[in-house]
């Protein structure tokens, strides 16, 4: 029985908000926090038979976030926010005692950067504390490590390559959209590739590299090289990686577009006067495009997400992959929340609950792929995320 706060009343907030009502042995009590309270009752609303009690919070006020943990005294903090706000949460988290979990790493606002140096640098202010921050338990970060830790329990004595695929099969029916908050999505697709190989750092163009992968369900799709963060905490704790890529497919038409927003400014996060006031084009850009959480209702299709593993099992080469199929469909049937924010909610109410039934509980700042993935791996089916594993199979990759 522990109370949680969750805050962030987006796609993912909501996920999280209906999973963990799912739950009451473990969630009793449930409060949900944003900017925005009116969205934080709309998504209590729509939960039937629990209680959800909702807040206005400002989540980069240390103050104001203290004031109401003390009040409220949760176990732990669920933080589905924005990245810009991780240092802030953790910040109040520290001094309320409160354990925290994320699902996006920090980004600074004027900067488009994401790097776990920040967030790490907290580890010894945690453990003080005797408190556990989980980074990253979304999906991609989140589940797609916890897949990689299990490899490497269970099937592999040496990895050597790790490709993480992410494929959105599915089809919304507008022109263009962003299945997470548009700024922070924008800021991570048009920043330049980058992977690992040979104990280095390799940067490409945006979108330099692509082959089409089939998925698993869907079908062929162009797939790109771009940097994600998971690949920075995954290359440091399974040091055997001489490789580690992480590929997102794209539409032409999505691309197309992406390209006009870079070309005519739209992305631009610099701040511009427009009639005396200062705007920064890529936020009055997300005004403009539809809300990821308005997606749901008209979402056909999948998602497949997972790891292709190559590496050495008792002395011989043995190929791995690991994936989950999520129905946008099912998704909103479910919450009202289209397959992206499901597939990072969910594994954020899991990772909570592995904290709160001491399954993943340990003083500091830890990525999920430093816990033990069994008893994880055993719930998350039953949860809505359940997996599939093929062995000795053409993983279709370059190396
Ligand atoms: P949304 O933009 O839909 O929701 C973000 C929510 O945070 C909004 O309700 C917003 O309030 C609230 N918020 C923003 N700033 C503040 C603030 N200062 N104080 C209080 N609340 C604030 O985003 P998503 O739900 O799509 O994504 C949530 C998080 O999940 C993001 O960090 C994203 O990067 C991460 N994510 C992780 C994935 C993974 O697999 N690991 C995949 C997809 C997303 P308001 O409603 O007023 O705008």
């Amino acid at each position: 029985m522990a109370k949680v706060i969750i805050i962030g009343a987006g796609g993912v907030g909501r996920v999280v908000a209906h999973k963990c009502a799912q739950v009451p042995e473990v969630f009793s009590d449930i409060l949900l926090a944003s900017r925005t309270e009116s969205k934080c009752k709309e998504i209590a609303q729509s939960i039937p038979n629990r209680t959800i009690k909702t807040a206005q919070i400002d989540a980069e006020n240390v103050s104001e976030m203290v004031t109401l943990f003390n009040s409220y005294k949760p176990d732990i903090v669920i933080n589905v926010a924005l990245p810009y706000q991780d240092l802030f949460i953790m910040d109040a988290c520290l001094e309320a005692g409160v354990h925290y979990l994320d699902t996006a790493n920090y980004e600074p606002k004027n900067e488009a950067k994401f790097e776990y140096s920040w967030q790490w640098a907290y580890a010894d202010k945690f453990k003080e504390k005797n408190l556990t921050a989980i980074l990253g338990c979304g999906f991609d970060p989140g589940q797609t490590q916890i897949y990689t830790a299990y490899a490497a329990k269970h099937y592999f004595d040496e990895m050597h390559y790790l490709d993480i695929v992410d494929c959105n099969g599915g089809d919304h029916g507008k022109a263009f959209a962003t299945n997470f908050n548009p700024e922070i999505n924008i800021r991570e697709i048009t920043q330049k590739g980058k992977f690992w190989k040979n104990g280095d750092w390799v940067e490409t163009e945006p979108h330099e590299i692509m082959v089409p992968l089939k998925y698993p369900n869907i079908g062929v799709r162009n797939s790109y090289v771009m940097y994600h963060e998971e690949l920075e905490s995954l290359v440091k704790n399974f040091p055997t990686l001489k490789q580690a890529r992480f590929w997102m497919t794209f539409g032409d038409e999505y691309l197309t577009h992406l390209r006009v927003i870079q070309n005519i400014g739209m992305a631009s996060i610099e701040p511009i006067l427009y009639k005396g006031v200062e705007i920064v084009p890529l936020q009055f850009l997300k005004e403009t495009l539809p809300k990821p959480e308005t997606l749901g209702e008209n979402y056909t299709g999948k998602t497949s997400i997972g790891c292709r593993i190559k590496g050495i099992k008792d002395g011989k080469e043995k190929t791995f992959y690991i994936w989950n199929n999520c129905s946008h469909q099912a998704a909103y049937n479910e919450t009202g929340a289209q397959g992206v924010s499901y597939t990072t909610g969910v594994p954020a109410m899991l990772g909570a609950l592995m904290l709160l039934t001491d399954k993943w509980k340990k003083p500091g700042v830890f990525n999920v792929e430093e816990f033990d993935p069994d008893p994880f791996m055993e719930k998350i089916g039953s949860y809505g995320l359940p997996w599939q594993i093929e062995e000795n199979i053409d993983l279709e990759l370059p190396y």
